[in-house]
């Protein structure tokens, strides 16, 4: 047995850091990979499809040429052996990076294998026992396959085997119209693909406001995307060539068919197999490892990073989960989960950047609210562009003038949506970003416009459109 000062388990985005923070105050870390190292984000999630969408984006402006004056001769071709290799070089840079990092690192030790608890104190990697008083867990998830009749007999995809594939698939089907799958969709359209999506819900990206919804599946529609809204897959097969979903649905026919099959209907955590019941540590019903505001599990000395504790499910989540037991262990500074605020985008073309609660969300807490929005068409900067899809929407309340939220679905919306968080982190009241003077012509140059022209939430969606 070898004992250590910690132990991590999984290089995901707060394992690698945090033996860095570790390493570097002297104690002797051991850290432990059983794939590659970096994780979801830098092999199969972030890095890898953020790269596929800036190929996808180059064939739609490509195609776009004329409008803009650029003649291109011939029709636009993709060659995907092409685009792949430049997706395995930008994360292949990423994943060799953090396993030379780790290798380098003075005071740690790596371990590729997988770790299984043997005990709250003790963890198995091959036929090693590893001991530590404090053990981190960042083991992060995988793609939920459901048990859908039919499917262990067709070769369905998830977004780790989408990375391998060097071809053009003829017809694409996506179970899952939400983040994972729209990314996917739309790319794949670009890239040449039929594409068809199938979803459960009554809208695409359910977890976000309507007119957010709606806004997306008219871009997408426009794109060629075939979109079927309340479908529930019942069976898969394969027939022929094709692989064919039999649909419960009340639109439309009850299947459809394609080339390829991916699922793409959400994450479990990674947590059924690391003898978690040797340890004694909780986990709530989907699987997830229970955490406090610091992280702690509800073992001593055992904490859960990243995706595995459900308190998040994005690489910033994980990493902010690094700085905070960072911040509680090493710099007796007591941050806590609960101080940040939820942020994330979702990269479509265009991207949507969210920061804060949704509308939804803000009708529920039945606060006093008022709201403001714009049309991406109003912004001159994304008329300039060519790009015009969407709109910029910002929520406060309206007695303590405190920002609630934003939804920037337009061309830089991912980046305009800082604004308005930091804005949210510095507490400040709306009437300060109101008054700042913003460079022209920026996208985010229409923030204090829109906080100008705020109405009252209670205003039906029509007419604070034509409001503002
Ligand atoms: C297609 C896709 C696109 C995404 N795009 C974005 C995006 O644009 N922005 C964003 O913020 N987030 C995005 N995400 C989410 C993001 O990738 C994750 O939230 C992020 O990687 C955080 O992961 P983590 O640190 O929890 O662990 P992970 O990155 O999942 O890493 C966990 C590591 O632990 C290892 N491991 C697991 N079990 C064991 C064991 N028993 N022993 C040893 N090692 C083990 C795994 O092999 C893995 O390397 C995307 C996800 C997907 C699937």
């Amino acid at each position: 047995m070898t004992t250590f000062d910690a132990i991590i388990i999984g290089t995901g985005q707060s394992g690698p850091p945090l033996a860095r923070r570790l390493a570097g105050a002297g104690m002797k870390v051991a850290i432990i990979e059983r794939h590659r190292f970096g994780g979801t984000c830098v092999n199969t999630g972030c890095t890898p499809t953020k790269t596929l969408v800036a190929s996808a984006y180059a064939a739609h402006m490509a195609r776009r040429g004329a409008d803009y004056g650029v003649i291109v001769e011939g029709a636009v071709k993709i060659d995907m052996r092409r685009v792949k290799a430049r997706k395995d070089y930008v994360a292949g840079l990423s994943n060799t990076g953090v396993e030379r990092s780790l290798k380098n690192l003075e005071n740690c030790r790596v371990y590729q294998g997988h770790a299984r608890f043997m005990s709250p104190r003790e963890v198995q990697v091959g036929t090693e026992i590893l001991s530590s008083e404090q053990i981190f867990i960042n083991v992060g998830g995988r793609a939920v396959v459901p048990e859908i009749p039919g499917l262990e007999q067709v070769d369905y995809l998830t977004n780790s085997s989408m990375m391998d594939i060097d071809f053009l698939p003829r017809h694409l089907l996506v179970l899952g119209g939400s983040y994972v799958g729209l990314e996917f969709a739309q790319m794949y359209r670009r890239f040449g693909s039929e594409v068809t999506v199938v979803e459960i819900g009554s809208r695409l990206v359910p977890r976000e406001d309507e007119d957010v919804s709606e806004a997306v599946a008219t871009f997408l529609n426009h794109e060629g995307i075939n979109l079927r809204l309340n479908a529930r897959c019942l069976s898969v097969s394969k027939q022929g060539e094709n692989i064919v979903m039999k649909l419960e649905c009340a639109d439309g026919g009850p299947e459809v068919s394609g080339s390829h099959f991916l699922v793409a209907i959400g994450r479990r955590p990674n947590t059924d197999d690391l003898g978690l019941e040797h340890a004694g540590v909780s986990r709530e019903s989907r699987g997830f490892i229970e955490v406090d505001d610091a992280l702690r599990t509800n073992v001593p000395g055992i904490w859960a990073l990243g995706d595995c504790n459900g308190r998040g499910a994005f690489t910033h989540t994980s990493y902010n989960d690094f700085e905070i037991v960072a911040a509680n262990l090493l710099d007796g500074d007591h941050r806590r989960v609960s101080d940040r605020i939820p942020a994330y985008a979702l990269y479509t073309d265009p991207p949507l950047g969210r920061a804060g609660m949704t509308e939804a969300e803000v009708r529920r807490s039945g606060r006093r609210a008022r709201v403001g929005k714009i049309a991406m068409e109003d912004v001159s900067r994304a008329f300039e562009k060519g790009e015009t899809e969407g709109f910029m929407k910002i929520l406060v309340d309206a007695d303590t003038k405190e920002i609630l939220g934003a939804s920037f679905l337009g061309t830089s919306g991912d980046e305009a949506i800082h604004c308005v968080l930091d804005a949210m982190y510095a507490k400040a009241p709306y009437t300060t970003l109101q008054r700042a003077m913003h460079i022209h012509p920026t996208v985010s140059e229409f923030i204090p416009v829109i906080l100008s022209e705020l109405v009252p939430l209670s205003q039906p969606p029509s007419e604070r459109s034509a409001a503002a």
